[in-house]
């Protein structure tokens, strides 16, 4: 994470003063006036109100200024000046909360990128769906098994995963377990990322535990001898940066629970704004962007970066409209899109969305969710994607912008650190029959390692194409 950077922006020099002073922060109660889809039905509204008010007395998480220089970030991104790697768990779990696993995911993420940054000699801005990604949209209220029918899981942040009447319950004391979750979780990211960990010079050391069994790796290993050697070559010419030593990370969450968020919103003393402190970079899902939805109106009161889920469905005109509520001021790098068409749609209709929202003018940042259309159930029952089916999505997004003069601006992926079985293909030519050897995904099923790096390969030769 950037520390905050000690810049002194003056009362009134930046553009999003005037947009937070005229809407200001809705109250809650208000929020929960308006349409608002995906909330919990706690059975205890007091013990909501004691748990909203004890966290909102509680620290930040993130500081306004490290949104401020995420959001500067993302404004180069917008005009092709650098790609954005967005990326983590569908749903963080409590009993994820531990060095190995964090690690685990940083370490994938951090590779990745580097080899994005090398390969396709563009800068990566690093965004974690992580230390915060705790509450879940569904499908479906309820869920059923051998004929019992129970709430569905909505995430730690709401209820267990146990199917049990007890454990389904929703729980606002869990609020409180995000909040400490999140906080221990960015505790030692930020050591990580900047203690040593995250130097360039240690490269190879960071996959030395990795199983030696794949072409990816070998393709790894030869591209991280190359940096070692170009970064001892700086070296010996007396070049030692801070670029070098440490990363800047930022950690992001869909912004679902609004009471939540609500509560973690805390006023920049530098130049009195809202920010909502829970994380660097909060997105609306596609289950909750509608316009005059609780979720919209209450992320057009803060001032950080906000990501937008945009389906199949999404007409140009909706993307402007909801573009022209959250950003009246057109502010860079505030909005970005996360498109999820699904590989045999995304040809189709991704391109007039591009082509209403850039001839409005406004510049935003045009990120790939791969992911999120491409799931299906596999005949053994277990929810799957194919590799196969995420690649083919990324490519045809660098594709239509290609076609269009546009930048594809970045990606948005489920991974993990861990050799998990749960997509299909890859470089293990993972098969059905593979899927239940490690499913261990609390929702939608994650890129492994050895298919995260893979991506981050093909990605590679599209952006240096
Ligand atoms: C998600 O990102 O896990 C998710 C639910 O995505 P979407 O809102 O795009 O369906
Ligand atoms: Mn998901």
């Amino acid at each position: 994470m950037t520390p905050s950077d000690g810049r002194r922006r003056g009362p009134l020099d930046t553009p999003v003063r005037l947009t937070a002073m005229l809407s200001g922060v809705p109250s809650l109660v208000s929020l929960h006036s308006m349409p608002h889809l995906q909330q919990p039905s706690y059975p205890d509204p007091a013990e909501v109100d004691r748990v909203v008010a004890a966290l909102r007395k509680l620290p930040p998480l993130v500081f306004a200024g490290e949104c401020d220089d995420l959001r500067e970030k993302l404004a180069a991104v917008a005009e092709g000046r650098g790609f954005l790697l967005q990326g983590g768990d569908c749903a963080e779990t409590f009993a994820g909360v531990n060095a190995d696993n964090i690690k685990g995911k940083l370490r994938v993420l951090l590779s990745m990128a580097v080899v994005m940054t090398y390969a396709g000699q563009v800068p990566v801005v690093k965004v974690g769906r992580i230390a915060g990604q705790y509450a879940k949209p569904r499908s479906r209220d309820t869920e059923t098994r051998n004929g019992v029918t129970l709430p569905s899981y909505r995430g730690d942040a709401v209820n267990g995963f146990e199917f049990t009447a007890q454990s389904r319950v929703h729980d606002p004391r869990r609020l409180m377990r995000i909040y400490n979750a999140s906080a221990a979780t960015l505790n030692l990211v930020r050591a990580f990322v900047k203690g040593g960990f995250a130097d360039l010079r240690g490269i190879n050391a960071w996959n030395a535990d990795f199983v030696r069994n794949s072409n990816v790796e070998t393709r790894y290993e030869v591209l991280a001898g190359e940096i070692e050697r170009a970064l001892a070559f700086m070296m010996a010419c007396g070049v030692d940066d801070d670029q070098i030593s440490t990363v800047d990370f930022y950690a992001s969450h869909e912004a679902l629970l609004l009471d939540y968020e609500h509560a973690m919103t805390r006023i920049d003393s530098r130049t009195q704004l809202p920010y909502d402190t829970s994380g660097h970079l909060l997105w609306i899902g596609e289950r909750t962007r509608q316009t005059n939805g609780a979720h919209v109106v209450f992320m057009r009161s803060i001032c950080n970066p906000i990501g937008i889920k945009l389906g199949p469905t999404t007409t140009g005109e909706e993307a402007n409209r909801i573009a022209d509520l959250l950003d009246p001021e057109r502010i860079p790098g505030r909005i970005t899109f996360i498109t999820r068409m699904g590989a045999g749609s995304i040809r189709e209709k991704l391109p007039p969305i591009i082509e209403a929202v850039e001839s409005s003018g406004r510049k935003v940042v045009w990120s790939c969710d791969p992911m999120h259309g491409n799931t299906f159930e596999a005949a053994n029952g277990f929810k799957t994607r194919s590799f196969a089916d995420v690649c083919a999505e990324v490519n045809a997004f660098f594709d239509v912008h290609e076609a269009l003069g546009t930048w594809p601006g970045g990606v948005h992926v489920e991974l993990t650190g861990d050799d998990v079985t749960e997509c299909l293909g890859g470089v293990d030519a993972l098969d059905e029959a593979d899927l239940a050897a490690r499913y261990e995904t609390a929702c939608d099923p994650r890129l492994n390692r050895n298919q995260s790096l893979e991506l981050a390969f093909m990605i590679a030769e599209r952006l240096s194409d």
